[in-house]
């Protein structure tokens, strides 16, 4: 069974997501549960948390099928004290929300090093800010994307996302999302059946899919290897369409959400039609 989505606008609500997400044929979907771009949000209202539970009981979603993604603005790993409990304040925030919609999963960017302290000393310090915010909900598992690798950013090696879980406490509460455009951009060759091998078994081997909670499912518009973060529609850009075969067969990949963060919304619906068109052959 896939789970294939997109991440949709909660606009007016994030009720209103479940209804977006069917409109365009997806059984997973991805949501801010807050704007992305600010640190402050009022809180959920328990009208607003009542009809998201209730809109995803009536439509069938199960919180598996759900993957909600932090603010651009945290930084998990930030060097300075002051940014650094700033970040913490607002994804505790974040992950509090997903507990209150009765979701398991929080997507988010491990953070950035900003070029002031080693790689290896911000690693610790995403993981010491997952410690500390697992220690403080219940029910919700940090899910870590891996990046582009863009400016001092975190997280586009496998080793970088094993170095993170491996410092974190609760294990059963840390997974990981892979991002194929992000993936592409670090450096790891998923144009051919014969690279996604590669690269999956090297992340079995250096990560392992027992921590693998969700995909985004992008094209790249950025070239390999070049480190920049540019998604494209699936079928367009330098990606190549041999990823999306193997995600669609491969058992490794199932009820897993499978999230589209394209560029062109507007194709949503004939992307995850042409996904599912894949996954039945
Ligand atoms: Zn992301
Ligand atoms: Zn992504």
């Amino acid at each position: 069974m896939k789970y294939i989505g997109a991440h949709v606008s909660a606009a007016g609500g994030v009720e209103n997501t479940i209804a977006r997400a069917r409109a365009i044929g997806a059984n997973a979907f991805a949501l801010f549960t807050k704007n992305q771009r600010q640190w402050q949000a009022a809180p959920l209202t328990q009208q607003s948390i009542d009809a998201f539970k209730q809109s995803c009981e009536q439509h069938g979603f199960l919180p598996a099928q759900i993957l909600p993604h932090d603010s651009y603005l945290i930084n998990l790993g930030h060097p300075e004290p002051e940014g650094l409990a700033k970040s913490r304040d607002a994804f505790l925030d974040e992950m509090q929300r997903c507990q209150q919609l009765g979701l398991c999963y929080l997507n988010f960017h491990p953070g950035s090093h900003l070029n002031k302290v080693p790689e290896a000393v911000s690693l610790k310090l995403v993981s010491e800010s997952i410690n500390w915010t697992l220690e403080q909900t219940q029910g919700v598992t940090a899910v870590i994307e891996n990046t582009a690798g863009q400016g001092s950013n975190l997280g586009w090696s496998f080793e970088h996302l094993a170095a993170i879980i491996d410092g974190v406490e609760d294990k059963s509460r840390i997974g990981v999302c892979l991002d194929t455009c992000h993936a592409f951009a670090a450096g790891y060759d998923l144009r051919t059946r014969e690279g996604c091998e590669q690269v999956f078994a090297e992340f079995e081997r250096v990560v392992g899919f027992r921590y693998l909670k969700g995909m985004h499912i992008n094209g790249a518009k950025c070239t390999f290897g070049s480190r920049v973060d540019r998604h494209h529609s699936l079928r367009d850009g330098n990606l190549g369409e041999a990823v999306f075969h193997v995600v669609m067969t491969d058992p490794r990949f199932d009820r897993i959400p499978l999230i589209l963060e394209t560029i062109d919304e507007s194709i949503w619906a004939d992307e995850i039609a042409w996904l599912r068109s894949l996954a039945s052959v």
